[in-house]
């Protein structure tokens, strides 16, 4: 391999999110986004992207060298890079389970062993942002956010998966169920509801998250690692 990606940090920790919550990790952010989320927790890889490029060669180094079993492949979003499917390949040949964590708007020839979808619902449109003071991005962001085709496909492959929806309030259960509707291939326990935010969440405020997926045979989406290390980087 001899590609490269630019990289905004690479870092060991536990998984905060998603099915395989709690497991040692050796993650890898790419810097660089095809959307530009209002409530983007990571905005060094996507609003401001920053880093350098790194080899596809070093990074399986790196990751080898953590010592851990599980890779993740976030951002940003990993799927914009070419680069992609080569490092995930070269993960997974030196022995580690890889994990990418995509919005689902790109769809690319990739291997991997848990495919992370995040498709990202009107609650993320950076509308009125100062951020984008002449609403380019609103627009772009907007247009990209739902590609059914791209995550069909995505869904299409044989692995596992799994679908998390960043949720601001109950008005959001709507476009959830209405976009499941329109997708094949996933399973109740694949359906992962996040609530948004980069603190640990009042009880009482996301008691109708419980509820809802209680009622649908959902999962509630925790962040472990706001939990244990609060919103900083490299965790
Ligand atoms: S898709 Fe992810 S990285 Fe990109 S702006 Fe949204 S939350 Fe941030």
């Amino acid at each position: 391999m001899s590609a490269s990606l630019p990289i905004s940090e690479t870092f060991t920790s536990i998984q905060g999110e998603g099915k395989l919550t709690g497991v040692p990790s050796f993650f890898v952010r790419v810097s660089g986004c095809n959307l530009r989320c209002r409530w983007c927790d990571t905005p060094y890889a996507s609003w401001n992207p920053e880093g350098d490029r790194v080899a596809a060669d070093e990074l399986v180094e790196r990751a080898r060298a953590s010592g851990v079993g599980h890779a993740v492949l976030t951002g940003g979003e990993p799927m914009i890079f070419d680069e992609i499917a080569p490092l995930s390949a070269g993960l997974r040949a030196a022995g580690l389970h890889v994990t990418i964590e995509t919005a689902g708007t790109v769809w690319r020839e990739v291997g991997c062993d848990l495919m992370s979808l995040s498709p990202k619902l009107a609650n993320s449109t950076p509308t009125d942002d100062p951020r984008d003071q002449d609403g380019v991005w609103a627009a772009r962001h907007e247009e990209r956010r739902i590609d059914l085709v791209a995550l069909q496909r995505l869904l299409d492959a044989d692995r596992d998966r799994q679908l998390k929806f960043v949720v601001t309030g109950p008005d959001d259960l709507g476009e959830v169920e209405g976009l499941l509707a329109q997708l094949r291939g996933w399973n109740p326990g694949d359906v992962i509801l996040m609530p948004e935010g980069v603190t640990t969440p009042d009880p009482a405020s996301v008691a109708w998250v419980v509820e809802a997926c209680a009622a649908r045979g959902w999962r509630y989406g925790n962040r472990l690692h706001i939990r244990l290390f609060g919103n900083r980087r490299g965790t």
